[in-house]
């Protein structure tokens, strides 16, 4: 398919304002795909790589700017680019107005077809996510400037939004699944199970189109292809006794979550976010895994642990996330654990449907260990009243533990979704999960710094702004907020930064108030930092009805 194809395409589903046409649309784009059907449906979502696969195209907006800038007719600078963001708000509208592809044909002399291809693009791309160190920033403006040197205006504002991750064009995981049902006649039900099954919308739409049905219902886990966690929502020990009876009860680590895959030879760790993390934990590799000797693909929790082995704060494991170099001091400074708390696959099987239970036999004979020396496992216990639940709490506390999961005894384990039956309960005071989307640069003598930052609340797929936090953070840890979010500036006027929806900061209050101020129609008072969630994505960050539903 040509890019300026799938561009017009693109620029309709962005006219039309009905969910039902959105779907009738990309439905048809599919239909319509061919070969490159895998490649659209990532695409219509801003993506190169699928979902599972922890590689990013990790451009940052200076990098687009400067290769817009080389491109336009004539030549501005990247500041110019920068100007006219701030003035029509949208990099695809400017990336649209800069008359871009002045020198059209110059980078394929004489062979007289120099147009984009969605294939080509998908290549050049993905070639451009692999260069790294010296030189591999030009080698990356280079690139992007070759593409859009060959832009047309309307390809010019979906390829900006592509290299920047955002399309802009309302569709989400549910179009994708819906319009792959209806391009292919197939269930939907069946592809958004085949989804959290692979976490490729692209393997799915194949398989849909090619073996329909009884396809969809074949696919399977792979191990090395995280899945998406399966979630909590807050409960009672009387919600989870009247709902289920019986119930599993499990301690609630402060940690962070990690899915370890072992494929017989080799250990991968997954975020929640699936970004891969497996050079930055060494020990849960060499512990966990080394107790392995079949292929497995383990849900658990990573956490902080003191000499003596008690849990430490969960800010702890999140300085040993994202960590690149000096793995090894950290690893001295911050000793973490792994415990598993379930089995979606043990030796050739998927056990995503097997009751809770029975995933649980499964990790324990995976894992070993007995209730004295659990191994490595999560401790499970079944309650039969709210007072055995309650005892429980009381020894995960005691033990250090953030507070309890009650879980469903016969549930199956289904990814990305926060259903009624894994139930969280923890006697914190509540955090919310905020995403930056502004700051402020700071006085006096921290004034190298951003001193505020404006935080926005997840409203589908939009962020609205709901306070501004510069309270709890140390003068070291501004510098290292710094440094985190600059790659994600946006715009500058004044001492005001606009930042692109990165980071996701976890963030304490006194209340939450209705409010004319912020975007989302609330405030927060005294809001306080906590930690930066580095193991979320802002569309992990907390909704828009959680706020309204905490504010009743
Ligand atoms: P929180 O900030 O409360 O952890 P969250 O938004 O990160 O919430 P939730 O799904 O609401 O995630 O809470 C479940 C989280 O608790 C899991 O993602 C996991 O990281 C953690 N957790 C700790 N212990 C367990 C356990 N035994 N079973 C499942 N999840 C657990």
């Amino acid at each position: 398919m040509e890019f300026a194809e799938f561009a017009t395409r693109a620029a309709a589903v962005e006219s039309v304002s009905a969910d039902t046409d959105t779907v009738g649309f990309v439905a048809e784009l599919f239909a319509d795909a061919g070969e490159d059907l895998a490649v659209v449906t990532r695409f219509v979502r801003g993506r190169v790589f699928p979902a599972h696969e922890p590689t990013t195209l990790d451009i940052g907006p200076a990098l687009c700017y400067e290769a817009l800038a080389r491109a336009a007719r004539p030549n501005v600078a990247a500041a110019d680019v920068e100007a006219k963001l701030a003035e029509i708000g949208e990099i695809g509208a400017v990336a649209e107005e800069l008359d871009l592809g002045g020198q059209r044909g110059l980078a394929s002399f004489g062979d007289g077809d120099d147009g984009l291809t969605v294939a080509g693009v998908d290549a050049e791309l993905r070639a451009l996510a692999g260069a790294e160190g010296v030189g591999s920033t030009d080698t990356k403006v280079e690139t992007l400037f070759g593409l859009f040197n060959r832009a047309g205006p309307t390809e010019a504002r979906f390829l900006a939004r592509l290299v920047l991750g955002n399309m802009r064009i309302g569709v989400g995981e549910g179009a994708v699944r819906d319009a792959t049902a209806a391009a292919f006649d197939v269930p939907s039900e069946a592809v958004e199970r085949a989804m959290q099954v692979s976490n490729d919308a692209g393997l799915v739409a194949e398989t849909a189109r090619s073996e329909g049905e009884p396809g969809l219902g074949d696919v399977r886990l792979a191990v090395g292809r995280p899945v998406e966690a399966m979630l909590a929502q807050a409960g009672s020990a009387v919600d989870a006794i009247e709902a289920w009876g019986s119930v599993a009860v499990e301690p609630k680590f402060d940690g962070a979550r990690v899915q370890l895959h072992y494929d017989g030879v080799e250990t991968r760790l997954f975020s929640r976010n699936l970004e891969e993390v497996t050079d930055a934990l060494p020990e849960v590799v060499e512990t966990v895994a080394a107790a392995l000797d079949r292929p497995a693909i383990l849900d658990g929790e990573v956490v902080a642990v003191d000499e003596d082995g008690s849990p430490r704060p969960f800010q702890d494991v999140l300085r040993r996330f994202r960590r690149k170099h000096d793995v090894a001091a950290a690893r001295e400074a911050v000793p973490v654990e792994f415990y598993a708390f379930d089995c979606l696959h043990a030796d050739g099987d998927d056990l995503l449907d097997a009751p809770l239970l029975e995933r649980r036999e499964r990790l324990s004979a995976l894992l070993g260990g007995d209730d004295a020396d659990p191994g490595g496992v999560a401790d499970v216990r079944i309650a039969e009243s709210v007072e055995e639940i309650a005892a429980r709490e009381e020894a995960a506390l005691a033990a250090g533990h953030e507070g309890i999961m009650l879980k469903n005894p016969e549930s199956a384990y289904t990814p990305g979704d926060r259903g009624r039956n894994w139930l969280k309960r923890k006697p914190d005071v509540e955090t919310l999960d905020l995403v930056v989307t502004g700051a402020e640069w700071g006085e006096g003598r921290r004034a190298n710094h951003f001193g505020t930052f404006l935080l926005s609340i997840r409203d589908g797929e939009a962020f609205e702004p709901i306070g501004k936090v510069a309270t709890g953070i140390t003068d070291e840890e501004l510098e290292r907020l710094h440094e985190r979010l600059v790659s994600h500036v946006r715009s500058e006027s004044g001492t005001d930064v606009e930042i692109d929806p990165a980071v996701v900061f976890e963030v304490g209050y006194e209340e939450i108030q209705r409010s004319p101020t912020y975007g989302s129609g609330y405030a927060l008072r005294f809001p306080r930092f906590v930690a930066v969630r580095e193991d979320k994505s802002p569309e992990d960050a907390d909704s828009l009805e959680r706020v309204e539903r905490l504010a009743r």
